[in-house]
């Protein structure tokens, strides 16, 4: 028996899952181009955890012609997007031609200040890119933060009701299709446009949702294990 697209969590299967809804008469839009009546997909990436994952994932994107975006965040622990290996992952989505988008974390802000806030962090980040960036997503958001969504002058909440409820919108939070797989959604059968987020931490690596994140958590050791040692002559390498 074949096995679904999308059920095996690696690259080649996300391919495939694309593949399968453009199959079924889609093409693939940006937020700005696309109509919650027509066939249209968005593909939307929320980077919670690893930039070179994103960029993987980016690369398959590009080598089909495909476009989507990526939305990072700027006050992370797991990425700091000043450092040069994070420039670099930056600048690869964008020559892919894949749109970067702000991946903002709410919970570090009174509900007063998310507007401007929203709105510096959306300054900063195409500061450093080099380009504006007029689209951003929750990160992690409360039920309440949904039905409630903020405007940001300018820029597209991709949370609005818009793309989160005229449009079927199907994500692979927790490393699963808990609330159904895409091509199950009923938008697929009514010929409306699908809003498909995916996190690049799911798609990469091995294992169950756990290991990929374990696998991402030693990498990061041993980047910083590297550069403790580069950084300071005091510090032998525990993994040298
Ligand atoms: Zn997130």
């Amino acid at each position: 028996m074949s096995v679904r697209p999308g059920a095996r969590f690696d690259l080649d299967d996300y391919a495939a899952l694309v593949e399968a809804v453009l199959a079924r008469g889609y093409a693939i839009q940006d937020y700005a181009g696309a109509d919650p009546a027509a066939r249209d997909l968005i593909l939307r990436h929320d980077v919670d955890f690893d930039l070179q994952a994103a960029v993987e994932m980016g690369a398959v994107e590009a080598a089909r012609d495909w476009r989507s975006t990526y939305f990072v965040l700027l006050r992370s622990e797991f990425y700091n997007l000043l450092a040069p290996a994070s420039k670099t992952a930056l600048l690869a989505l964008l020559d892919h031609g894949h749109e970067v988008g702000l991946h903002f974390d709410a919970s570090l802000y009174r509900p007063d200040e998310l507007i401007e806030a929203a709105a510096r962090e959306a300054r900063m980040l195409g500061d450093w890119i080099g380009r504006a960036v007029t689209a951003f997503s929750f990160h992690r958001p409360n039920p309440e933060r949904l039905s409630d969504s903020i405007a940001v002058p300018g820029m597209i909440n991709a949370y609005d009701a818009r793309y989160f409820r005229a449009m079927g919108y199907c994500s692979d939070s927790r490393g699963a299709w808990h609330h159904g797989h895409p091509l199950d959604h009923p938008a697929l059968s009514e010929g409306r446009a699908l809003h498909l987020l995916t996190h690049p931490i799911w798609w990469t690596g091995s294992g169950n949702p756990q290991r990929r994140i374990e696998g991402f958590l030693d990498q990061r050791t041993a980047l910083l294990d590297v550069e403790a040692a580069r950084n300071c002559s005091a510090y032998v390498p525990r993994r040298s």
